[in-house]
């Protein structure tokens, strides 16, 4: 840190951390708002998550995104969860305020921005559905539900692990709960990809009219072109497709705005890590 003596430090953490977007986007957006930070990628041992960000911490750290696998951890060293980090049960962004570690999850309110504000859909009075029951699903039920959807819906290949969101969220939403075999015969004007199998290429058993005329298929996970599930939409007549690009940098912004009091622009940030869907 020699060369921004002044400079307020952050970070994203994780393991492995090499592919990381989080630098340049936060570099991109502290470069537009004037902001003097250096925002660089740790990557900590897989048993030394802890040390590495007290050792930040004590090196002078602010902030800190986290990503796989320390979001539960994450979560674990925080003094102060807050609601979207405790019902998340995970962290995403960390801030430092002397003894205290402040813990949030801006996934599910990047998402929901990235729909809303970004692609013009507005959730509310939508029917909504969402694939896979992971942490990534568990940081989008609150901020969806709080647009007030016509119905949430999570299916999952396990069924039983959607049905233990609807007990976790019950205080908080209204779920619709199962397996992928029992949408047949419903519709949606939202279906998101909150499963894996965008990296790993597998298919999504769908039953044909899942998705409603003009629905929007999201992909959350980004950077890899059409993946099968947004094939699979395509292939259904869906022609408002998304990855999820928008959601990694209005999370991003949320932190942003959350460490330095300022919001920044997003939309030179996406377009910069806008992959073709094709
Ligand atoms: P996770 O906790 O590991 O959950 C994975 C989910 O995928 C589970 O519901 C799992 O179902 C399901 N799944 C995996 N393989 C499957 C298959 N072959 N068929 C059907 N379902 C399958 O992951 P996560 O943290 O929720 O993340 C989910 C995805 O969202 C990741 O790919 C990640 O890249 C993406 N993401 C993107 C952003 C962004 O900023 N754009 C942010 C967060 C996450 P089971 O429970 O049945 O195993």
């Amino acid at each position: 840190m020699t060369d921004h003596p002044a400079s307020e430090r952050y970070a994203v953490i994780g393991n492995p951390i090499g592919h990381s977007k989080s630098p340049l986007i936060h570099t991109a957006f502290a470069q537009a708002t004037g902001q003097d930070i250096v925002y660089t990628a740790i990557e900590a041992p897989l048993d030394g998550f802890k040390a590495t960000v007290q050792a930040f911490i004590a090196a002078g750290g602010r902030g800190m995104n986290v990503t796989l696998p320390f979001k539960l951890q994450a979560f674990e060293i925080a003094t102060d969860p807050m609601e979207s980090a405790r019902l998340a049960g995970a962290v995403n962004a960390l801030k430092f305020e002397g003894d205290r570690i402040v813990a949030q999850n801006f996934d599910g309110l990047g998402l929901v921005n990235d729909i809303q504000h970004n692609l013009g859909v507005s959730l509310a009075g939508k029917r909504v559905l969402i694939c896979g029951a992971g942490g990534a699903t568990r940081g989008a039920i609150l901020p969806i539900a709080a647009q007030q959807p016509a119905l949430l819906a999570v299916a999952n290949r396990s069924a039983d692990k959607a049905h233990g969101l609807q007990r976790d969220f019950a205080a908080h939403a209204v779920l619709q709960t199962g397996g992928y075999a029992e949408l047949a015969g419903e519709s949606f004007d939202v279906v998101l990809n909150a499963t894996s199998t965008g990296l790993s290429q597998a298919e999504l058993p769908l039953p044909a009219g899942v998705f409603a005329p003009g629905a929007l298929a999201y992909e959350l996970v980004y950077g890899k072109g059409l993946t099968p599930f947004l094939k699979q939409a395509q292939a259904a007549g869906v022609t408002h497709i998304a990855d999820g690009v928008g959601m990694l940098v209005e999370q991003a912004a949320e932190a942003f705005a959350w460490w330095r009091g300022m919001r920044p622009d997003t939309k030179p940030v996406i377009a910069r890590f806008t992959v073709p869907l094709e």
